[in-house]
């Protein structure tokens, strides 16, 4: 079995899971029990954790929140800034190709009184920048308190113009929530830098365990918390830390940051080759938003006049056909319907995402099981 599916997870390091087991079976401290040496152990592998997460992402330290996953996070930064902006900045501007992460909190405001606007994307599946700023300077309108574009689509890999999104976002007195889920090891970025407001991050989407992730939040700036009781984490996310999970993100994300031009390289060079393959013998294949910049390691084919899925006929290669929560739903991809690929051609399109341990004889591999599939559906 050939695993092309990294966008969804990503095996946890050798070294990533030593430590993990170390935390549960002897670091295994409360955190909160400063008075004990085991508890004192515990906070100070969440600390290290924190040091190395902050360095990762270019934040400091204060700024870094732990949650248990890129979902808790976004859904925290929504409704925190939403519940305290609401009554002067009612409205909500999300991308239409974010991640049902972003998508969902963001209806959930509206019983509430917020107005949700969805921000269109160009076939590519980059943001249309004019009509953005257009929404957000609309004198007629109420006006925005958050703004939330993805750095990198995990569908598409397509990556946003962020420095630009905050440009305009700030200009009109809107924060900007971004979702870097897929960032981490595959490219080199610093949230200072880019001026954002709030970002997230996964630890299983880099090498790490599932069930941590971590929100950034600017220095300064206030949120109301989503999860509530014995005050941990400055008292925005409540609960006895998950330090086995904590300390494995800390040491994943600084590996991440350590080897992100090798990983780098080493994607670039593989999707390459896949798609140089895959197209060679696909007349007509669509690499989807391979016009625009995009993150290494993902491809989103999609080829006309198959019937049936293409996916369903990888019996020995592990690939998708969008987002995981697509799957389970088992509807069209939402990202390729924005940018205008007709539903049944968006369902049957096919998403490979390379990671660190995959090797050259397996894309070949899956470049012979993608054109053979596609032979059988044509046919
Ligand atoms: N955002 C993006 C872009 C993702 O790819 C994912 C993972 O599927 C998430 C958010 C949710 O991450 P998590 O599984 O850590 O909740």
């Amino acid at each position: 079995m050939i695993y092309a599916d990294y966008n969804a997870t990503t095996p946890c390091l050798p070294e990533v899971a030593d430590l993990v087991r170390d935390c549960l079976c002897e670091t295994y401290g409360n955190p909160s029990n400063r008075a004990s040496l085991m508890g004192r152990r515990a906070r100070a592998a969440i600390d290290t954790a924190r040091e190395q997460v902050a360095r990762a992402v270019g934040a400091s330290t204060d700024e870094i929140l732990f949650t248990s996953g890129a979902t808790e996070a976004c859904n925290t930064a929504i409704f925190g800034v939403m519940e305290r902006l609401l009554p002067t900045r009612p409205r909500i501007l999300t991308s239409t190709i974010e991640h049902p992460a972003v998508c969902m909190p963001a209806e959930a405001c509206t019983p509430a009184g917020a107005e949700w606007i969805e921000l269109a994307v160009d076939p590519q599946g980059r943001l249309d920048l004019d009509a953005f700023a257009r929404q957000l300077n609309d004198k007629t309108a109420p006006k925005t308190a958050l703004v939330c574009v993805m750095a990198a689509n995990n569908e598409t890999g397509v990556l946003q113009d962020i420095r630009e999104v905050v440009r305009l976002s700030h200009a009109a007195g809107a924060l900007v929530f971004c979702d870097m889920t897929q960032m981490l090891g595959k490219a080199s970025f610093s949230v200072h830098a880019e001026g954002i407001d709030f970002a997230c991050f996964s630890a299983h989407k880099c090498y790490g365990p599932k069930g941590v992730g971590a929100l950034y939040k600017r220095r300064g700036l206030a949120l109301s918390p989503l999860i509530r009781g014995g005050g941990q984490e400055n008292g925005l996310r409540s609960g006895t830390e998950n330090v086995p999970g904590i300390a494995g993100f800390g040491l994943a994300a600084d590996l991440a940051a350590r080897e992100v031009n090798a990983r780098r390289a080493h994607l670039q060079r593989l999707t390459r080759l896949l798609e140089s393959e895959v197209k060679r013998s696909l007349p007509g294949l669509i690499v989807q938003s391979e016009g625009a910049d995009r993150l290494p390691g993902t491809s989103m084919f999609t080829l006309p006049g198959l019937r049936g899925k293409w996916l369903a006929q990888l019996s020995d290669v592990v690939a998708s056909s969008g987002s995981a929560c697509a799957s389970l739903q088992e509807k069209p991809s939402h990202v390729l319907r924005a940018m205008g690929v007709d539903p049944d051609l968006a369902a049957r399109s096919l998403r490979i995402s390379l990671g660190v341990p995959t090797t050259e004889a397996e894309v070949r591999q899956i470049a012979k099981r993608l054109i053979e599939g596609a032979n059988r559906l044509q046919s």
